[in-house]
């Protein structure tokens, strides 16, 4: 098995975990009820996407 020759050195370990953090994520308004929605995604709560209502929310 290979197996690394060194140990990662604290400054090169850092380096490479520069790029791990998590955003947050990016959520938008919906149009038409107001409600939190991820962009580019139906709405949840209305169903409704680029102000059309794509699918009903009546159970
Ligand atoms: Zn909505």
């Amino acid at each position: 098995m290979a197996v690394p020759k060194r140990k990662t050195s604290p400054s090169k370990r850092n380096m490479r975990r520069s790029h791990d953090a998590l955003k947050a994520t990016p959520y938008q308004e919906c149009k038409n009820c107001g409600e939190l929605k991820l962009p580019h995604n139906l709405c949840r709560a209305c169903g409704h996407y680029n102000g059309r209502e794509i699918i009903s929310t009546e159970a």
